[in-house]
């Protein structure tokens, strides 16, 4: 291996994370989104995303090229890691508790854990028994999708790399499976950033290294500073970490073994082997086995890297959005941008993208200014600047209402100092009760009318006005002018007109 990094691997494995995330987004959950438009498998897609619950359920559009939170969270860890020795101090007190402002697409386990950062203690410190054991157990993908940055920055000094990649997946999530996931990507990245990229790749060549160094890369590496963290764990589950590591380590040499055999015979059903990875299983978002998954996927279509990205973000029943991420980052690890296809240079934020890689390639320190603070959403009109914390001076660029089953909300697209696109949404409160008072009013309106229609047509019309009059009071709009102008309108079939103008006239003031 030799030491140093070229600037366009370093960029093409950073574009990667975005363009394969952008791609198998709309794949994440085809349940709870409309395709609006594509073409084609290897196009980007304009859809809408389903949003909310309950009350607040509503479909968000999302722009061909735009990212989620894979790409967030690794942008975000890429700006600790300038920040230098206080990485972990500005990751967790300043970007994860920002991104609970402009995530999109954000994993449970993730918005679990920044929620706790927010309220200033680290999550394995709550005081709270069930969200403690859901930190514990939490062993999902949403480290290994973060961690590029750490390769590119402390790659020559892997001991380093992986005590703070281990640092850095603890923040999030406490389970081997995520953070075994973690270092086993962030090995497989630094085995190809790293590697003569004029030497061909051998087939399984990445799964050999993988295997031959297992326990060097999995070691368990303890910090003083994680003892406490330990001893919280043991006392909760009566059991070792390291022993935990143990068992996941097994599982993911397994998983790795699977890989290489099935790597090895040219005729393996794709398909087939990531199901016995488990990538299409219960456990598909598991660290580990994303990982293993990624690394299968990027070898067996090593010769062909644009349809590996395809292949990820389009199987269906896979985690597509993080695993054609991953399997990005690798691709551009090795290939830089060879394999980036037109269509795919309009990813979101490409240029910042860009920059972000080319300082942490040259490891240039940053002073962010200050944390993001709470935006007061009557202030944002369109092409207002505004500061938002270590984003710098933002530009509203777009205000779009959403209107929900219940909710209304408004999102603003802003465009920050160093051009990273962020969407916030804020919920129109006003507007959403009037529309709740709407709805009632629907609801009741069709009944009201449907009784009053057989009770007119029963010829007993003065049983159908007092009806009418009882839905009158009922929104406050009754008055006598009113009665009267409803019972013509009535009369003449025009009822539900006459109401719908006086409920809308009535809820502008
Ligand atoms: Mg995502």
């Amino acid at each position: 291996m030799s030491f140093s990094l070229n600037p366009l691997r370093v960029k093409g494995s950073f574009l990667g994370v975005a363009i394969g995330d952008a791609l198998g987004w709309p794949e994440e959950r085809p349940r709870f989104r409309k395709i609006l438009k594509r073409n084609s498998p290897k196009d980007f897609a304009l859809w809408l995303k389903r949003e909310g619950a309950y009350k607040s359920i509503h479909w968000e559009t999302v722009n061909p090229g735009e990212y989620s939170d894979d790409t967030q969270l690794t942008l975000a860890v890429a700006r600790s890691k300038l920040t230098g020795e206080k990485w972990f101090e500005h990751f967790t007190q300043w970007e994860l508790p920002c991104w609970l402002i402009y995530q999109r697409g954000g994993g449970r386990s993730l918005l679990r854990a920044a929620k706790i950062w927010n309220t200033g203690i680290p999550p394995w410190k709550i005081n709270n028994k069930k969200e403690l054991i859901n930190y514990f157990q939490a062993g999902g993908n949403g480290v290994a999708m973060r961690i590029l940055p750490h390769v590119i920055y402390d790659g020559d000094n892997p001991y380093k790399m992986r005590k703070h990649i281990f640092r850095n997946g603890i923040t999030t999530h406490g389970h081997p499976r995520a953070l075994i996931g973690a270092l086993l990507h962030a090995e497989s990245l630094r085995y190809l950033l790293y590697r003569d990229q004029k030497k061909i790749l051998k087939r399984g060549e990445i799964l050999d290294f993988l295997l031959d160094n297992f326990h060097e890369w999995s070691e368990l590496l303890l910090s003083d500073s994680e003892s406490e963290w330990v001893k919280i764990f043991y006392e909760l589950f009566n059991e070792d970490y390291s022993q935990l590591w143990k068992k996941v380590c097994k599982e993911t040499e397994k998983l790795l073994k699977i890989a290489k055999s099935s790597n090895l015979s040219a005729l393996a059903d794709e398909g087939e082997i990531l199901s016995e990875l488990g990538a299409t299983g219960k456990f598909k978002g598991a660290g580990n086995i994303t990982a293993v998954a990624a690394i299968f996927i990027f070898s067996k279509f090593a010769s062909e890297p644009t349809n590996a990205l395809i292949f990820a973000a389009n199987f269906r029943g896979t985690d597509t959005d993080t695993l054609a991420s991953m399997v990005g980052a690798l691709v551009g690890a090795l290939y830089a941008e060879e394999w980036i296809i037109s269509e795919w240079q309009r990813v979101q934020d490409r240029m910042y993208i860009e920059k972000i890689a080319k300082k942490l390639l040259n490891k240039q320190v940053t002073n962010y200014l200050d944390k993001c603070s709470e935006i007061s959403f009557n202030m944002l009109t369109r092409k207002k600047k505004i500061n938002f914390g270590f984003f710098g001076q933002s530009t509203v660029q777009e205000i779009e209402y959403i209107k929900g089953k219940k909710t209304n909300f408004t999102r603003y697209r802003l465009r920050t100092q160093e051009g990273q696109t962020l969407y916030i949404k804020s919920i129109n409160i006003k507007e959403t009760e009037a529309h709740e008072e709407l709805l009632k009013y629907e609801h009741l309106q069709k009944e009201i009318l449907s009784i009053s229609e057989k009770v007119f047509w029963a010829g007993k019309q003065e049983g159908a006005k007092e009806i009418l009059e009882i839905v009158l009071r009922s929104f406050n709009l009754y008055s006598k002018k009113k009665f009267q102008e409803a019972i013509k309108a009535w009369e003449q079939n025009k009822l539900e007109q006459y109401l719908n103008k006086l409920i809308n006239s009535n809820l502008k003031h």
